[in-house]
């Protein structure tokens, strides 16, 4: 199989990256557009540490080419050697997948580059910025860094662009609308989720943060949305608002086209 993942496969070897096979056990549709897998990890949580927001990388059939994409480790249970997936669903391989995913069907993961650096010292208030896609990095980086208060500004306007709403969901009512079922696993007593439309978020943070950031001693920004919007707002953080590189985390999450 390992043979199959072309110049991908071949530098991931290189970088003794770790394969494993993983099986699903059951299925769960969260919502219509939201689905969860319940996987065995082929060994994988016994031979890595396992840190929160980890991610592995899950080898897609692509009309016959390996098609690599990263998701979320949700509930890993190193002694029962088990995990969940959560699967934001759109057109394309892995949403496919996912989508006709069953008990008893296989999937190739690969270990490398997931990493978690405990910001230091403790966050006084988290600031979050994500989408479907990142809601489960978002539930395990809220659940270890323990009692800090958050902010989520969240991004859910995906659905209109394959739905009878398209070019009506611009306002946050919508948006929150389109996020009703996901599974937040955030605390209301602590955790304040803004529901952004897709349009308006780079507004909306920029409007936003200065006044958050400023009121709190010890921010820690993170970012997962897709990659224009991700580099554009970690930009914005550093640059213009000069949070320092360790008091932020930005990666794009997805390729918008
Ligand atoms: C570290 C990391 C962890 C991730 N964890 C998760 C996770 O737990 N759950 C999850 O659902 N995703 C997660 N993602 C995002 C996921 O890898 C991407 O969405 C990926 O592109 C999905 O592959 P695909 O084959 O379905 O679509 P692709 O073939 O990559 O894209 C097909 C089409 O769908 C569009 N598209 C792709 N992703 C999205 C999206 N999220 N929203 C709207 N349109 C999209 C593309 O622009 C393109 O037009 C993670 C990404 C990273 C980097």
């Amino acid at each position: 199989m390992a043979q199959g993942r072309g110049w991908e496969g071949a530098v991931l070897r290189l970088m003794r990256a770790k394969d494993f096979t993983l099986t699903v056990t059951g299925a769960e549709d969260v919502t219509p557009r939201f689905r969860r897998l319940h996987l065995t990890d082929g060994g994988l949580l016994a031979a890595t540490a396992v840190h929160p927001t980890m991610w592995v990388r899950l080898w897609f059939d692509n009309a016959g080419k390996p098609h690599q994409r990263a998701f979320t480790l949700v509930d890993p249970d190193p002694a029962a050697g088990t995990f969940s997936l959560e699967f934001a669903l759109h057109e394309g391989p892995a949403g496919d997948w996912a989508r006709a995913a069953r008990p008893g069907d296989t999937i190739e993961a690969t270990v490398q580059g997931t990493g978690f650096e405990e910001p230091s010292p403790a966050p006084s208030h988290i600031l979050a910025i994500g989408d479907p896609a990142s809601l489960p990095a978002i539930n395990s980086l809220l659940d270890a860094l323990g009692t800090a208060p958050a902010t989520v500004w969240f991004e859910n306007a995906e659905n209109a662009e394959n739905t009878e709403n398209a070019g009506n969901a611009e306002s946050a009512e919508d948006a929150e609308g389109t996020a009703v079922g996901l599974p937040f696993r955030t605390d209301p007593a602590r955790h304040e989720i803004r529901h952004v439309p897709r349009a308006e978020l780079v507004e909306r943070v920029r409007a936003e943060l200065p006044a958050l950031l400023a009121a709190t001693p010890d921010p820690y920004v993170w970012i997962a949305c897709d990659t224009r919007t991700t580099r554009t707002l970690s930009a914005y953080v550093r640059k213009e608002l000069g949070v320092p590189r360790e008091r932020t985390h930005a990666l794009g999450y997805w390729r918008a086209s």
